[in-house]
């Protein structure tokens, strides 16, 4: 047997109800027919077949449900088989060595969805959204992303191609035509078109931090000066000793981060560097990599161990005030009523941390996006619309009859770059980037 054909364990791996295990290639079935002794006959497309497995010395290795799937409706459109036995992983490694000792080999990661590309089951937009459907860690992103996965997106980003096609018509038409009587209304429908393609395109990019968000669920940071008490703080709501805690100032010089969940939110929770000036280099790009957390923070926690600290507090952030062991009860019943908004807390001794973990959850609920159909999954996406942009942006600039031709190959290179967003022209390193981000069995 040629070893194209490959398997691999799709359930997590580990003791369960069941393990999935698939395999895809034209040895599919001469594999099952070797593994249960049943003949092609017994295996119809689509079907279930509960029969036993047999390794080594005819040995019964388990009693298991074989679906066969007939290529091309099959998820990678060539043939395949789904074992699911029971799960246990001894049972699924001797099934492994079977499966190696008839020639089949183990898959890479993202294989099975590679091969749906491959085979035209699929373009990339939506094997990007096939990842983000696995991955997504919030009710709104499994949605989006399975309805993306089944091709909204790449709809959306073909309608958008479709009118730069119809722009590039009329400035081709205008290149050929000798008459220039009617140019300047031509011209005007150019701009107008692009300028909606402008539009759109802004639309999706603007959604990117969003769903990113979506995906990944909100992060949260926590940001103050330096020993004010953020890594005592994280730990405690982490509930674990993750982040380094010392009197030191300075001590966390590098960006932590873990999730955790608070009610039904999967939350990442960050621990920064600090916002102090240093001179030291590697507290610098510490404090540098704080910066960019801040800026793309869903929530921020600012920390401050003084009373209330005087800072301009946005939308996205609740100001924390830490340490309230050292101070009178008298003093912060004051503090309480003045500054109503902000959180008093000791996480020395886990005090007031049910009122800040409610006003993390409010916040962050509130912010939750849900009015949206299509989105970006990828940066690859991202970056490949971001050029378009800048592409239809320099076109509308030059629109006058006698730069055309520039226009037109303007609008040329745009096209190819949706060639390359939907993986029509992708080359391979790039296709390597996207699948590698997958388990093995997917
Ligand atoms: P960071 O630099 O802001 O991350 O601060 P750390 O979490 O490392 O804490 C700095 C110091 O403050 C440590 O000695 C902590 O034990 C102490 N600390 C943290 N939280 C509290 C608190 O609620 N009360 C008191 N008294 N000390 C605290």
């Amino acid at each position: 047997m040629n070893n194209n054909t490959f398997y691999a364990l799709s359930t997590p791996p580990g003791f369960s109800a069941i393990s999935v295990v698939r395999i895809s290639g034209s040895k599919s079935l001469e594999t099952i027919k070797s593994l249960t002794k049943k003949n092609s006959g017994a295996f119809k497309s689509g079907k279930t077949v509960l029969c036993n497995i047999y390794i080594k010395n005819n040995k019964i290795l388990d009693s298991a449900v074989v679906i066969f799937y007939k290529k091309p409706r099959s998820y990678t459109g060539e043939d395949m088989v789904e074992i699911n036995t029971h799960g246990n992983p001894i049972i699924t490694s001797q099934l492994f060595k079977k499966l190696s000792k008839l020639g089949l080999r183990l898959a890479n990661p993202g294989e099975f969805t590679l091969t749906a590309f491959l085979n035209n089951k699929i373009d990339l937009v939506q094997a990007e959204n096939i990842s983000a459907l696995i991955s997504a860690r919030t009710k709104e992103g499994v949605s989006l992303a399975l309805k993306n996965s089944l091709g909204k997106a790449s709809n959306k980003f073909r309608e958008v191609r479709s009118r730069i096609i119809n722009t590039l018509a009329l400035v081709e038409y205008e290149l050929d035509n000798t008459d220039t009587t009617n140019q300047g209304i031509t011209l005007k429908q150019i701009k107008t078109e692009t300028k909606t393609t402008i539009k759109t395109i802004k639309n999706l990019l603007k959604r990117y931090n969003s769903t990113k968000t979506l995906i990944k669920g909100p992060r949260v940071v926590i940001a103050g000066k330096p020993n004010v008490g953020k890594s005592t703080i994280f730990n405690f709501i982490l509930n674990q000793d993750r982040a380094i805690v010392a009197s030191i100032p300075g001590t966390t010089r590098d960006i932590i981060d873990a999730t955790c969940d608070i009610k039904d939110l999967h939350i990442t929770l960050v621990d920064t560097a600090g916002t102090r000036k240093t001179n030291n280099l590697i507290e610098k790009i510490g404090v540098n990599k704080s910066k960019k957390e801040l800026k793309s923070a869903d929530l921020i926690l600012y920390v401050c161990d003084k009373k209330t600290e005087e800072i301009k507090t946005k939308n996205k952030t609740i100001l924390v005030v830490n340490k309230i062991d050292k101070i009178s009860a008298g003093e912060l019943t004051n503090l309480k009523q003045t500054h109503k908004k902000n959180i008093f807390v000791s996480a020395k001794k886990g005090v007031g941390f049910s009122r800040l973990k409610d006003e993390i959850y409010s916040q962050l609920k509130t912010k939750k996006q849900t009015n949206q159909n299509i989105f970006i999954a990828s940066e690859r996406q991202k970056n490949i619309l971001s050029s378009v942009l800048k592409l239809l942006k320099k076109s509308n600039k030059k629109l006058i009859s006698s730069e055309l031709e520039l226009i037109s190959y303007d609008l040329k290179t745009a096209l190819n770059c949706f060639d390359s967003l939907l993986g029509k022209t992708t080359a391979d390193d790039v296709l390597d980037v996207v699948f590698s981000g997958f388990c093995v069995g997917k």
